[in-house]
């Protein structure tokens, strides 16, 4: 298979049992970047038998060699971030700079992975209980063997190395079919994998539509890590249902950003601007809807759209991609139309910015609560500003969302006492987004966001069945598994139980 004039073999599925294949083509310009095979059932089915042998091998090798190879991986991600961040903006259109970041943030995350994955799965000492204090007791943490990664194209690198890094780190060998948008991302990350670990595929790259993921749901992976729509989610777990494959559920999002009246403005607009209009919206954890306090709504309102005045969608040097998936623009389009029919005031942008693939910055004020600009996941570089009377308010409608992922809490006094309150996956209080990017904290939603998490200790154990091993030390005076237990060792257990649990506080 041909990638960008290199010949690919060794880590993407090889010798695809069809010849169909499908084309990305660069959403700026509509030319074609790349060709790929659109991978079968049968070619996943071999995939995923690579991937148990190497995923055994993985495995044996133990935390500290896996973290050394990680850290090989690492590197050679990180000496080649100018070529990866150039097929990121040739597939999906994010300006070079933010491709950088991202790669950036990925790799933070994928050392923490490394260093600490011993820590957090290898085997622990734990105590019994008196009823069986002859036993000595040990939990740890055991690989799935093959977990099977389905990822979007929004972040290519950082969203499926949440699950990669951890699945990886864990002892698991991994089959990763990326965005049908994004393939290239994904064969490039496994080709500079291979040269880290070429000892045997542990990372493969299956490429093709939502057939070839489908067929990774039932191939029998021990587990599937899926980030993407929650729709997708929904036909994702319903695919795993059918081997009861457990699966990880990192799906979409409504996130607000909040204005409390004694807020940092200057800061809390800047965040509202960049967290709604970078990457042309197109972030699970982007901000979609902002509440402010109604004391300063005036002022916050005119310094964002003084400073998103100065941001432009285009090509070349400009700060704002495309919009990566053609139909997405559609979605763009109703939201917007939809919010000024029902009385929505356009402050910048509307229905009239979306030029050919690039939609420029938006913001809407007194959008109605239940408009589709509100309510559902828009993913262009759109806001909608709306004016509340108190924290409470602000509160009642963040939490109105079917969605929980993310929300930015912008507050000097109250801050922490806003987040705690707010029902979501987490908060990141007076920076944007804060909690993504930190390797130590879990990141993941609750309600349609999905469940399970990726980074952290969390994110390890995502990855990784938790075994127990007990070993009797000597023979318990109160025998209780046999049929020899006599009416006096009952009688000292039933004593015992008094004592133990009959008592409340
Ligand atoms: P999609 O749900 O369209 O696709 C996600 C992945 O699932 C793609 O690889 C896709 O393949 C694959 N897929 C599609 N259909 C199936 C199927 N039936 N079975 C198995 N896999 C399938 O999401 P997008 O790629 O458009 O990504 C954007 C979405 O992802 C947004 O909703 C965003 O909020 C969410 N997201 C969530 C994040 C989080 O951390 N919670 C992070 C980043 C994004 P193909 O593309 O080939 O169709």
């Amino acid at each position: 298979m041909v990638l960008y004039g290199r010949l690919v073999t060794s880590t993407t599925a090889e010798s695809p049992s069809t010849q169909l294949r499908f084309d990305v083509r660069d959403p700026a310009t509509g030319a074609v970047v790349g060709r790929y095979p659109v991978h079968t059932e049968v070619d996943v089915a071999a995939a995923v038998a690579r991937a148990r042998e190497a995923g055994t091998w993985w495995a044996a090798l133990g935390f500290a060699e896996r973290a050394r190879r990680l850290d090989r991986w690492r590197a050679e991600v990180t000496r080649g971030r100018d070529d990866l961040a150039r097929i990121m903006r040739q597939e999906m259109g994010k300006p070079l700079s933010d491709a950088k970041l991202e790669i950036a943030m990925a790799l933070e995350h994928l050392k923490w992975a490394a260093r600490n994955a011993e820590r957090v799965l290898g085997p622990k000492s734990v105590h019994a209980s008196l009823l069986t204090i002859n036993q000595s007791c040990r939990v740890e943490y055991r690989p799935y063997g093959v977990v099977g990664v389905i990822g979007p194209w929004n972040y290519p690198v950082f969203t499926p190395l949440g699950s990669i890094s951890f699945a990886l780190a864990a002892g698991n060998a991994v089959v990763f079919k990326p965005s049908e948008y994004t393939p290239g991302v994904g064969a490039w990350l496994a080709e500079a994998f291979a040269r880290a670990v070429p000892e045997s595929p542990v990372v493969q790259v299956i490429t093709g539509d939502g057939a070839t993921g489908a067929a990774l749901c039932r191939s029998g992976v021990g587990k599937i890590g899926f980030t993407g729509s929650t729709a997708t989610g929904k036909r994702v777990m319903a695919a795993c249902a059918e081997t009861l494959t457990p699966v990880l559920m990192e799906c979409g999002g409504k996130d607000a950003l909040v204005v409390d009246a004694d807020a940092d403005l200057a800061a809390a607009a800047d965040a509202a601007l960049w967290g709604g209009m970078s990457n042309a919206g197109q972030t699970c954890l982007g901000v979609e809807r902002i509440y402010v306090h109604t004391d300063v709504y005036d002022e916050f309102l005119g310094r964002l759209v003084d400073l998103a005045r100065e941001v432009h969608a285009g090509r070349g040097a400009a700060k704002i991609g495309p919009i990566t998936m053609p139909k997405q623009l559609d979605v763009i389009r109703r939201h917007l139309e939809d919010a000024v029919l029902r009385g929505a005031r356009v402050l910048l942008g509307g229905p009239d910015a979306i030029e050919g693939q690039f939609v420029q910055p938006t913001i809407l004020a007194d959008v109605p609560e239940d408009a589709a600009a509100v309510v559902e996941e828009t993913f262009g570089p759109t806001l909608t500003v709306a004016r509340v009377a108190d924290m409470d308010e602000a509160v009642a409608r963040v939490n109105a969302s079917v969605y929980g992922l993310g929300a930015t809490v912008f507050a000097r006094r109250d801050g922490r006492a806003i987040a705690d309150r707010i029902e979501s996956g987490g908060v990141s209080i007076n920076a944007f987004v804060a909690h993504a990017t930190i390797p130590t904290l879990p990141l993941g939603g609750v309600r349609e966001s999905g469940f399970g998490r990726v980074h952290g200790p969390d994110g390890l154990r995502e990855f990784a069945y938790a075994k127990s091993t007990t070993r009797q030390l000597f023979s318990s005076p109160l025998a209780l598994t046999t049929f020899t237990r006599s009416a006096r060792v009952d009688a000292v257990v039933d004593r015992l139980v008094s004592v133990l649990h009959g008592r409340s506080g």
